[in-house]
């Protein structure tokens, strides 16, 4: 009696610690990607859902999981190898409550490519009503967390849209950066070089406990300079044994193995297809290495107060420390919600003071309106010490209130909160001054 008191104890206290935890799953999808991603709080992100058929694979994560629903549900982009398992898991009787796509499907999909019928029951699943992000939006998952959209449609943080999209689909994927105290994650779809440039250029994504390999680890994604400034400690490649792609390739592979100091590298599934492009890390870092059948999935379960996380898949597990990172006096001086020029769009301006004794960087920090819209601060560069410095909207996604009521926040590159300002009302061409 008195052990099955102390068992039920336990059981109550393992089950409301791991409740605390963030824990991420890349589930085993073969050649394709699903990454399901659970909060503290239980709430559920399910970023891609892998191929045609493969509802069932994720149900089945789910149930071990302890989750019935999908709170949120990311398609990065329009590929099959993303999007072809959706219908399956809502047919199955599992609730998608918020879906969101890259949008743009009249002018960027072919005629012939939107009466596909897996782009049909995608659209019939959740996409005839998923909610389209832009970059500089963020999914309202738990007020434990962050994720922020840093690129969508080949248009990244800070940029203003250009004319035309890029148009390759892989590379109009959303990319996400997403945050749990010090732990950063970036999950990006089939993101490539040309978005990957953009992001390094502009240092949006700056050294990261954990990236989700882009594009399954191809010639074309993980860019050198996009690769130096994530920096990542862990870096995990859903792939499988696709003989005309040949991923993940050993040129990239070896990019990857080449970083100081080194990640270490996780791959889903291994490539037997023999051609000497494509390459594996070694096997004691494969989830899967028959590759044939569908145990591949990598855990990852993050415990923030401690600092650390741990990854583990069949008998194997490997914990790793949350990279630290310390928090800056910066303050909002003043802002410009009401500009004359009547393009508030363009010239909104936010003027930021460094109080520390040294500079601060300002990659990776953001300002956040109450509608959850954020500006990237990247672009200040390094603020000096005492000195402040203006950042203007130039199209970015959050705007400062005219008339009704606003809160801007400011966020570190931790994604903490170091300040915030209210104000009820605005007069023309004049800055609130915060006195902060
Ligand atoms: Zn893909």
């Amino acid at each position: 009696m008195r052990v099955l008191i102390l068992l039920a104890i336990f059981a109550l206290y393992s089950t409301s610690l791991s409740a605390q935890q963030l824990r991420i799953y890349f589930i085993d999808v073969d050649q394709a990607d699903a990454t399901l991603i659970i909060s503290p709080s239980g709430q559920t992100l399910l970023v891609d859902s892998g191929k045609n058929g493969h509802g069932s694979r994720i149900s089945a994560v789910m149930q071990a999981a302890g989750v019935t629903q999908i709170d949120h549900f990311v398609v990065t982009h329009y590929h099959e190898d993303h999007f072809g398992g959706i219908d399956d898991l809502v047919n199955s009787g599992v609730t998608v409550v918020n879906a969101y796509d890259r949008s743009d499907k009249l002018c960027c999909l072919k005629p012939a490519k939107r009466a596909q019928v897996t782009f049909v029951d995608y659209e019939a699943a959740v996409g005839s009503t998923a909610e389209h992000l832009t970059r500089g939006e963020t999914i309202p998952l738990d007020p434990a967390m962050t994720v922020t959209v840093v690129a969508s449609g080949g248009v990244v943080l800070g940029e203003f849209d250009p004319p035309q999209h890029a148009g390759d689909e892989n590379d109009m994927s959303l990319g996400l950066l997403i945050t749990h105290g010090n732990f950063h994650f970036w999950v990006g779809g089939d993101v490539e070089n040309p978005t990957e440039k953009k992001i390094a250029d502009m240092d949006l994504v700056m050294d990261i406990d954990l990236y989700q390999a882009n594009h399954h680890g191809a010639e074309n994604g993980s860019l050198l300079g996009f690769l130096e400034d994530m920096s990542p400690t862990v870096i995990i490649i859903s792939n499988g044994s696709n003989q005309t792609y040949d991923h993940p390739r050993q040129t990239t592979l070896t990019r990857m193995q080449g970083l100081t100091p080194a990640p270490v590298i996780f791959q889903t599934n291994k490539y037997l297809g023999g051609d000497a492009r494509g390459g594996n890390v070694n096997d004691q870092f494969i989830a899967d290495p028959q590759t044939t059948d569908a145990d591949g999935t990598i855990t990852l379960t993050v415990d923030s107060g401690a600092g650390t996380y741990v990854l583990s898949y069949g008998a194997q597990s490997h914990s790793f420390n949350i990279k630290t990172r310390t928090t800056a006096d910066v303050v909002i001086e003043s802002l410009l919600p009401n500009p004359t020029s009547d393009a508030d769009r363009i010239a909104e301006t936010v003027t930021l003071r460094n109080d520390e004794a040294t500079a601060v960087p300002m990659a990776g920090w953001m300002l956040r309106d109450t509608g959850g819209r954020v500006w990237a601060l990247t672009s200040l560069g390094t603020i000096a010490a005492g000195m402040s410095a203006t950042i203007q909207r130039n199209g970015m996604p959050m705007s400062l209130n005219n008339t009704d009521p606003e809160t801007i926040e400011l966020l570190d590159q931790g994604g903490r909160v170091v300040d915030s300002f209210s104000y009820q009302g605005t007069q023309p061409n004049v800055a609130i001054q915060t006195t902060h």
